[in-house]
């Protein structure tokens, strides 16, 4: 069945519209005044509501979210103690309920490809990461999902247990090095496993206040010298807001000349760090100076109503929202980046070929209950519909009544 979407606002421009799709790409995108032909396919017409290309998550965590929120004193480390005691009297028939419910939250928000990190301590774990990869099945033909192996790889065990994951469908290395008694050594072996097996790096790094905590260094560092070119991306880098001026810059200059990705991850780092801090301290990756250095920077959610942050629902123009927010970004222009953030930005961090609304590229759409484009990042509208391919997963309908008049209707 092909679609045809009338009257979409597609960009900040004034000019709308038709968008022609069938079952996988996009066929045509052409102005709104543009005679058409007798088409036989579905067709709504949208009267200038906003379409965005398919929303995508670089971050988030599946397998924790959902999860009883028992950290009361708010911190890092208490979440960290707090999960682990839980997995290990895990419900794998909950785990799997709970992941099915936040991948069908992001799917009704636009998601269209997310990728999520999951827990791998030892052999053991690879069980919860089948309950995980069994949703990801169910839902093949209607989100992509890609999961990063969280591991401790400062041993040749945890570089063996990484390099197994990714023979069992697990597709990124991973790891919080920062929490090894060798960060060195851990990204060592995410660099050479990177190597040996071409997959992604996606480390959380730097995750604190501490202007020496020092791993995003020492991975650029390493990358550098192996040079190691596939994708690579650095998410939460705290620390680095926390660094004296010249350090930073220079760091940052660093990063944008390894071509390394950085993801920031706002609404979690504002719950977590500076506890018990006054003034209290953001806690934010500095998004501008990198974004002047030229560095890709996209914003994940993190976690959701899970031990480390008791807020979210899986939607990216939230996530965007709150990182505009937070790091300042208000101008005009600004917005539309905030806005590329979990569009354009996050599709570079996955390395998604043919991203974005043009013809010939895959149909990912998601239509917003607005009709102004910049409402995507200042309002956070509802979402009416969300395609994959081509496909409708999700259409949902919203009615108001109200029983007096406004002042405010043109005629
Ligand atoms: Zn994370």
């Amino acid at each position: 069945l092909s679609w045809l979407l009338k009257n979409a606002r597609i960009d900040s421009s004034k000019q709308l519209y038709h968008l022609l799709f069938d079952d996988s790409q996009i066929i045509d995108c052409l102005p709104n005044d543009h005679d058409l032909a007798e088409l036989d396919a579905q067709q709504w017409d949208l009267e200038g509501k906003v379409v965005l290309p398919g929303l995508v998550e670089p971050h988030a965590h599946l397998d924790k979210t959902y999860t009883p929120i028992t950290n009361d004193d708010g911190t890092l480390t208490g979440a960290i103690a707090s999960m682990r005691e839980f997995q290990q009297q895990r419900n794998y028939d909950q785990l799997k309920v709970n992941v099915d419910r936040a991948v069908r939250q992001a799917i009704s928000h636009g998601v269209t490809h997310l990728r999520s990190h999951v827990d791998i301590a030892s052999e053991a774990d690879f069980e919860r990461v089948a309950v995980i990869d069994d949703v990801r099945q169910h839902y093949s033909e209607h989100i992509h999902i890609e999961l990063t192996a969280l591991s401790n790889m400062d041993s040749e065990q945890g570089k063996a247990l990484v390099a197994s994951s990714l023979e069992r469908g697990v597709n990124n290395i991973g790891g919080a090095p920062v929490f090894s008694d060798n960060p060195s050594l851990a990204i060592t072996h995410a660099v050479e496993l990177a190597h040996e097996t071409g997959a992604a790096i996606d480390l959380h790094l730097d995750e604190n206040n501490d202007p020496n905590s020092g791993t995003l260094a020492n991975l650029v560092e390493q990358v550098t010298a192996t040079n190691w070119q596939g994708p690579v991306s650095a998410s939460h880098c705290c620390s680095l807001g926390f660094m004296a001026d010249n350090d930073r810059l220079q760091l940052i200059d660093k990063v944008a000349n390894a071509n390394i990705d950085v993801v920031t991850l706002p609404a979690c780092n504002l719950v977590l760090i500076g506890r018990g801090q006054q003034p209290k301290p953001r806690g934010a990756t500095p998004v501008k100076e990198l974004l002047n250095a030229g560095v890709n920077v996209a914003v994940g959610a993190d976690n959701v109503q899970d031990p480390f942050n008791p807020f979210g629902n899986y939607d990216p123009l939230a996530s965007a929202q709150i990182n505009a927010q937070v790091a300042q970004l208000t101008s005009t222009g600004e917005l539309l980046t905030a806005m590329q953030m979990v569009m354009h930005r996050a599709a570079k961090v996955l390395r998604l070929d043919n991203y974005g609304i043009a013809k010939g590229n895959p149909a990912h759409l998601v239509v917003l209950n607005s009709t102004d484009y910049l409402s995507a990042v200042t309002g956070i509208p509802e979402r009416l519909a969300t395609f994959f391919n081509g496909k409708n997963i999700v259409k949902t309908h919203f009615s108001q009544s109200w029983s007096i008049p406004s002042l405010g209707a043109l005629t």
